[in-house]
């Protein structure tokens, strides 16, 4: 039998910020690569989410790529939080700069991929049925890529206009005049209402669940400040790689025991001033683990909601009760909570009175109908796994990766799955919750240095050991159990989606500790995994 004909030695699903730092590592490692894109641009995150106020929660000077310090010294970031069309601009600029373009399909869905046991090969097969072969599949699909909307019934009889938050127009959407219905007070929705209350005739924001805002006090970035970055650039990279959360932030260096309650408020003053996520990470080291201390920081961040919105019921709406501080990820707020003493804003609780349906005038709930011109379902993501799993990727013995992460998913470093060899994943299902690009660029690393030790080592097939699986997953348990977050319902848990199981989607162990794991992996001649020669 004549032996199968590989395309590429590595395909990658995706051309957001993951698919094209790998895309950069696998040209470096002298490979021929190939990426496949649904959207017709680069961007992932940054093409798909374009409604109003759509911006990063991390500071622009780490929400960027390391690996070029030509592209650093080039590129000037307007704002401390950059805006969705400057930091989809970045990644352009990125495909542009590095001549990216010329390996990337566009406009192509990957629908399957399949190993081929007999040829040690994946066969990829996209919308329009053309298939590919190659070595090395590589996921960059995105870990909120997959919008999720309640099947609400009656959506075909709303006569308004609807859009979804995660796959905006490209269009310009106009609410001037409008009666305007927000569904969901998550990061998109915080974002997107002070903006649509600007010009919408009335807003209404329907919450189930009040979430913590920080303010994220955003600003233009000074030439001065740009250039203290650039001079800095190698030392705010190593702090963030350190960082647990992959930020450029030194740890606070203290507890809440540490010091009195009168200290308590003047330091969590200042970090509400400074603005961001500084406001947990600046002020108590324990904030994330103490329930203790995280409780100090959840009343006063009550308190300014009972201060900034001037109709006490409606700031007590707002001021979330039942969970700790970080059990859902806090997002960061742009007059979020000023909003809500406009006159043409109101919010509506619907947690104990849910939506039932859509209706040609707009949502109805069991006791209510809000009227509406134009819904925006800002309802969340099948987080992490969500996009993977609609696809029918299958391993050894035709096994989809669907029915092997039925109860939950199975990674060994949030990297590779066992059973399906050759199969890489950057920002898997259990790998770092931290600041992005951070972990993108140590996760590429690692799966470079996987790939050269398959070379140098003539290995046709690389894959996890079942037992290392294993051993991860009671790893990341211990490590979510150790925090504030196992006290509370979140998508980090999958809680968002029906049916989902219950079990951390990511590693809470600390971006800096999980690089310094993998490093370990590889050092120790990568003996979480097994390799053939074919
Ligand atoms: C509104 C918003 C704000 C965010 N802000 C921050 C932030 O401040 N800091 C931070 O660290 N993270 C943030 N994130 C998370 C963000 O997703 C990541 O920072 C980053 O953009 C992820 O890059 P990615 O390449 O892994 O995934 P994505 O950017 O999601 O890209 C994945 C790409 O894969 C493509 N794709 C998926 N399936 C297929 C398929 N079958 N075939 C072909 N192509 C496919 C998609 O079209 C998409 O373009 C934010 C997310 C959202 C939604």
């Amino acid at each position: 039998m004549e032996p199968r004909k590989t395309d590429f030695d590595a395909i990658v699903i995706g051309a957001g910020f993951a698919g094209l730092r790998m895309l950069h590592e696998l040209r470096e490692l002298g490979l021929s690569a190939h990426v496949f894109e649904a959207g017709s641009d680069v961007g992932g995150t940054w093409y798909w989410n374009r409604y109003p106020g759509a911006r990063t929660d991390s500071e622009s000077w780490v929400y960027a790529y390391s690996f070029s310090k030509e592209l650093q010294d080039e590129w000037n970031w307007s704002e401390r939080f950059p805006s969705q069309p400057e930091a989809l601009a970045y990644l352009q600029h990125v495909a542009d700069r590095f001549d990216m373009r010329r390996d990337i399909s566009f406009n192509t869905r990957v629908e399957s991929a399949s190993w081929d046991e007999r040829a040690n090969l994946w066969t990829v097969r996209d919308g329009a049925g053309r298939s590919y072969s190659c070595r090395a599949l590589i996921s960059a699909v995105g870990v909120l890529s997959k919008p999720y909307v309640p099947p609400f019934p009656g959506i075909e009889k709303f006569r308004g206009e609807w859009y979804v938050t995660g796959r905006w127009p490209k269009e310009r959407v106009d609410f001037a005049g409008k009666r305007v219905v927000v569904i969901g007070t998550g990061a998109t929705a915080i974002q997107a209402i002070p903006i649509i209350a600007q010009t919408a005739r009335h807003l209404t924001v329907l919450q189930r669940t009040p979430n913590y805002v920080l303010p994220a006090r955003n600003g233009p970035l000074t030439e001065e400040e740009r250039q203290a970055i650039r001079r800095d650039y190698d030392a705010i990279w190593q702090q963030a790689r350190e960082h647990f959360f992959g930020f450029a932030m030194d740890p606070a260096g203290r507890t809440i025991a540490d010091v009195t309650p009168e200290q308590h408020q003047r330091i969590l003053e200042r970090g509400w001033e400074t603005g961001g996520f500084r406001f947990i990470f600046e002020s108590f080291d324990d904030i994330f683990i103490d329930e203790r201390s995280n409780e100090v920081a959840c009343e006063f961040i009550r308190n300014k909601i009972r201060a900034i919105v001037k109709d006490p019921a409606t700031a007590e709406l707002l001021c979330p009760k039942d969970y700790p501080l970080t059990a859902k990820r806090p997002p960061l707020g742009h007059y979020y909570y000023e909003t809500f003493n406009r006159p043409n804003v109101s919010l509506c609780d619907i947690s104990s009175d849910p939506i039932t349906e859509l209706t040609e005038r707009g949502v109805r709930t069991a006791t209510r109908e809000f009227e509406a011109d134009l819904i925006v379902f800002a309802t969340g993501f099948d987080a992490v796994t969500g996009t993977l799993m609609a696809m029918d990727v299958r391993g050894r013995r035709g096994v989809t990766i669907a029915r092997k992460w039925q109860d939950g998913p199975r990674t060994h470093l949030g990297i590779m799955v066992d059973g399906f060899p050759n199969f890489f994943m950057v920002l898997g299902p259990q790998s770092p919750f931290a600041n992005i690009p951070v972990v993108i660029d140590g996760m590429v690393d690692w799966i470079g240095r996987a790939l050269r030790h398959m070379r140098e080592q003539g290995l046709a097939t690389f894959e996890a050991k079942p037992e290392a699986v294993e051993a991860w997953r009671k790893h990341v348990d211990q490590l979510v159990n150790a925090t504030v977050l196992a006290k509370g319902r979140s998508w980090f848990l999958g809680d968002n989606i029906p049916g989902k199981p219950h079990v951390t989607l990511f590693h809470f162990g600390g971006a800096g500790v999980y690089r310094r794991e993998c490093l370990a992996e590889a050092e120790r001649g990568f003996e979480g995994f097994v390799g053939s020669k074919g």
